[in-house]
């Protein structure tokens, strides 16, 4: 039977993914009292978001939450959703997780001298800390130009995308080259249907290079250590798409150049919908140049270090083209090209509004250094680049835990969490 909330919890942590639940292993270990509030499902992203065939990009060995690093026999392969979904349950389990799923927070706001008030789905308590686990991902976002194109053809937000057969039958457009678009493109590519894609400015990686996976080689590099203060770009560096690549089939880079020769058409970036035709810029061949410019400039790291540190590693040959745009379309009509459904690969927006307090800048998005806002007590987790590139991934959100965590025990040494109300309620 599930028991009622306390009145009081010492930390409340908002959201049951794998920032969450990193967040109440490292506070189970050092005799924190707290819940976890899941809205939906302990795995929701993963089990409602993500098409049929995803698969990590990042390999197996990354996904080393804390004290339950990935035990499969394919440290080096790309476990597929449910597998994902498995692991997070199992990690729950492991850690013993204090989560009430399908409880919603509807407002954080300031409370008295005891912290936070946290309203519920079913009721409120206060909190000496909040954690804000419920990463960057909140409300697909199709830009509102989609409004502009003709009924007559389907359109999904990439979230909601799971296979070639759930769409109408005919050609299909997906809008957006990051890492969802291009492999979406790919997944429709591969079940035989003819795809438009309009790129993006997204970089690309290598999947194997000089007989590595490039994410081994990067990590010997330390790019994953690399703190966000440290990037060149600094902070915006929190804003830039992923490199596309994918894990499918044991993993392979995308070319989308490869697939032009194998009938994909590839277009510039969307600038405007008019009269029902999308209106796309003349940039393809930049685009593409720049994604392999990436690619390339990433098998130089991996070079530089192998000659550097005198490894014995086998040849491995830099990106040359396969394909090169000619006369690119800048008109695209989908109801006269045949294209039945367009699947919008543009990303997510944020919603924090059940967040009433002053933590945000002027884009809505919250402020904060590793983590700490710039209010006692309340904290974000899981963002991507939070600290490290990892930060929004399953590689590096165990380490913004554990420093989270300590932050907390100074609060709570220096009174300013209660513990004594440390029973927690489940
Ligand atoms: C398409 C895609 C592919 C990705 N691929 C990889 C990959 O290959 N490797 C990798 O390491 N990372 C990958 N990531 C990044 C990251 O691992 C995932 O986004 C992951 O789901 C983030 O986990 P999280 O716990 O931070 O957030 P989420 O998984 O989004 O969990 C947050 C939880 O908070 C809950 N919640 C939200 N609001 C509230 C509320 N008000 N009250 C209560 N609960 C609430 C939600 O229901 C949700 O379950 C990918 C991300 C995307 C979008």
């Amino acid at each position: 039977m599930t028991q009622a909330l306390a009145s009081h919890y010492p930390v409340v942590i908002v959201g049951g993914g794998q920032a969450g639940l990193s967040m109440s292993a490292q506070l189970r270990a050092r005799g924190i009292g707290h819940i976890v509030f899941e809205k939906n499902r302990i795995g929701h992203a993963w089990r409602e978001q993500r098409w049929d065939a995803f698969c990590l990009v990042t390999p197996n060995w990354q996904c080393k939450l804390p004290g339950y690093p990935y035990a499969g026999d394919d440290r080096h392969g790309f476990m597929l959703k449910d597998e994902i979904v498995s692991y997070l349950e199992g990690f729950a389990k492991y850690v013993d997780a204090p989560v009430r799923e399908g409880v919603a927070v509807t407002r954080v706001s300031r409370g008295d001298s005891r912290g936070f008030v946290v309203e519920t789905s079913i009721g409120s308590v206060t909190a000496g800390a909040v954690v804000l686990a419920i990463s960057a991902y909140h409300v697909p976002n199709i830009p509102r130009v989609a409004e502009r194109i003709a009924p007559a053809t389907t359109q999904i937000h990439s979230s909601r995308y799971r296979n070639a057969a759930q769409l109408p039958e005919g050609e299909v457009l997906v809008i957006g080259s990051g890492q969802s678009g291009c492999q979406i493109a790919e997944d429709l590519h591969l079940a035989g249907r003819k795809v438009h894609l309009v790129t993006g400015s997204a970089p690309r990686c290598p999947r194997f290079y000089r007989g590595r996976d490039a994410v081994d080689w990067l990590d010997d590099l330390g790019q994953y250590d690399l703190p966000v203060d440290e990037h060149p770009k600094k902070e915006g560096v929190r804003k830039q798409a992923n490199h596309y690549l994918t894990g499918r089939d044991g993993g392979r880079d995308i070319d989308l150049r490869q697939f032009a020769r194998e009938g994909m058409s590839l277009y510039g970036r969307l600038q405007d919908v008019r009269d029902g035709k999308l209106i796309l810029a003349d940039n393809l061949a930049q685009n593409l140049d720049a994604a392999d410019a990436v690619y390339n400039g990433i098998c130089g790291l991996i070079d530089q270090h192998i000659a550097k540190s005198g490894i014995d590693a086998p040849a491995g040959a830099h990106y040359t083209p396969v394909w090169q745009p000619q006369q690119v379309p800048t008109e695209l009509d989908p109801v006269s090209a045949g294209i039945a459904a367009i699947v919008w690969a543009t990303g997510f927006r944020s919603d924090w509004s059940f967040v009433d307090l002053p933590i945000f800048d002027g884009t809505g998005y919250p402020t904060h250094r590793r983590g700490v806002t710039q209010m006692p007590g309340l904290f974000v987790l899981g963002l991507p680049w939070l600290y490290t590139w990892g930060s929004g991934r399953f590689v590096g959100v165990g380490r913004d835990a554990e420093y989270l965590s300590d932050r907390i025990v100074e609060l709570v040494r220096a009174g300013n969490i209660q513990t004594a109300r440390a029973k927690v309620a489940v």
